[in-house]
């Protein structure tokens, strides 16, 4: 039997989804002493949504545009005092390669990667330096790129442990107050005047303000009739997205950090941009690739969630083979995860413009999780101060036209 409850003395406001972006806005709302209850259908971290895969590449010069980079180098100011409040690693910095072909067609993301990272970079005072082929040749010669390649290396960029850090900004917003419920479904948000009403599949609750942070599912909350705004169309698109780990054909040394750092790289031969991180578990766990596909939608709910073989040897055909001959075309695991997209590949982090006491924090169209923590922060700070110290403009709805 349902039980109503009104939590009109206790948290102020509901996170609905505790996976990145969840996670950081409960920890930052719970550090400023603001009463919050967040919860989420499983138990967080988990691999069902957007947030596992063991690693996540991090940079603080961002190639999909100078705007994000405030975000990026915020977060890496957080990251390490979450490390130091949680007493565990987190970020590791091997630094980040870049690899571009002047007049390639691959691109990550969006065209002019490479000169959006470099221009982000001076303009923050982001030390880096710029390769030619023959200086990625020879100092991380695991990279087999063509003479015209050229290279952008950030020292302080990284990988982060996503699900880490996700358990870690849990256990303090736990630690200073949050109220946390795992296993419990949100079924309809509704805001009824100043408060914000949310049926669970265990209770209805009632705050005065709702963060919807619900990864993939957040096309399903919006498309739900108190949240669609009628015939608006949402920009969100649900995509599959696989994760390779590749064997190496020898010897495991120069995929390891030392000469190995992550990479982003579009490939002068390709049609698509790939991306990878060094064998940071020896030759056991073999080097994790994996490349951005946007063609068929789909839902958390339905996804073919088995890799099959074709997929593997696509992989490894078209950019292992050519762009890493030191790996081997034996797969050591596949894993599947999920990109939510909008049609530029930004960010929409705004109130809800029917239900201004819902805020929308979206799953960040594959290159959020590096930005997750100063997201939260962002987001409490909207929440409890009307305004962020960082500019959320960008990142606004009303880009798109919705209907
Ligand atoms: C393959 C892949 C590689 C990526 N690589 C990078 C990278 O290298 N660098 C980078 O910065 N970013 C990367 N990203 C992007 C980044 O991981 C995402 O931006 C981020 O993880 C999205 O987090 P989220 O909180 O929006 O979603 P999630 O972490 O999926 O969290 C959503 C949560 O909401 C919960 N939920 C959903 N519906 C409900 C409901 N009705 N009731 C209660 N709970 C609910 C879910 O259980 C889930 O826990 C990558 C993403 C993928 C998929």
């Amino acid at each position: 039997m349902e039980e109503t409850r009104v939590v009109t003395q206790g948290a102020r406001t509901l996170v609905i989804g505790l996976g990145a972006m969840g996670s950081a806005a409960v920890y930052h709302l719970a550090k400023r002493g603001h009463p919050v209850l967040g919860m989420d259908r499983f138990r967080p971290p988990h691999p069902h949504g957007s947030t596992h895969g063991e690693t996540r590449i991090t940079r603080r010069a961002i190639g999909e545009g100078e705007h994000y980079s405030p975000f990026a180098i915020r977060s890496h100011e957080l990251w390490r005092e979450i490390e130091r409040e949680a007493g565990r690693e987190l970020l590791t910095p091997t630094g980040l390669l870049v690899i571009s072909s002047p007049g390639g067609s691959a691109t990550m993301h969006v065209a002019g990667f490479l000169e959006t990272t470099v221009a982000a970079a001076r303009r923050y005072g982001i030390p880096h330096e710029l390769l030619s082929a023959a200086e990625i040749r020879g100092r991380f010669p695991a990279f087999d790129v063509d003479p015209e390649d050229v290279g952008y290396f950030e020292p302080g960029a990284g990988y982060l442990r996503p699900e880490a850090c996700v358990a870690a900004q849990l256990e303090l917003a736990k630690r200073l107050g949050a109220e946390l419920h795992y296993g419990e479904t949100v079924l309809q948000v509704e805001q009824e005047g100043a408060r914000v009403a949310v049926r669970t599949d265990r209770a209805t609750y009632g705050a005065e303000q709702v963060i919807l942070s619900a990864g993939p599912w957040l096309p399903e909350l919006l498309g739900g009739p108190d949240l669609s705004g009628g015939s608006r169309a949402w920009p969100f698109s649900v995509t599959r997205q696989v994760l390779y780990w590749f064997a190496p054909q020898e010897s495991i040394a120069p995929f390891l950090p030392e000469r190995f750092p992550v990479f982003i790289w579009e490939p002068r031969h390709a049609a698509e941009a790939f991306y990878g991180f060094p064998a940071i578990d020896g030759p056991a766990g073999g080097v994790k690739v994996a490349s951005g596909t946007y063609g068929e939608t789909t839902t958390p709910d339905t996804v073919e969630r088995a890799v099959d073989e074709r997929s593997v040897e696509r992989m490894y055909e078209t950019l292992v083979a050519h762009c890493l001959p030191g790996l081997s075309s034996r797969c050591l695991k596949a894993v599947t995860c999920l990109y939510t997209v909008t049609p530029d590949a930004g960010f929409v982090i705004d109130r809800h413009p029917e239900h201004d006491r819902v805020v929308i924090v979206s799953p960040c169209s594959g290159h959020g999780f590096k930005h997750s923590t100063a997201i939260g922060e962002a987001v409490a700070e909207l929440v409890t101060e009307g305004r962020s110290r960082l500019d959320l403009s960008p990142f606004r709805l009303g880009r798109f036209t919705t209907r």
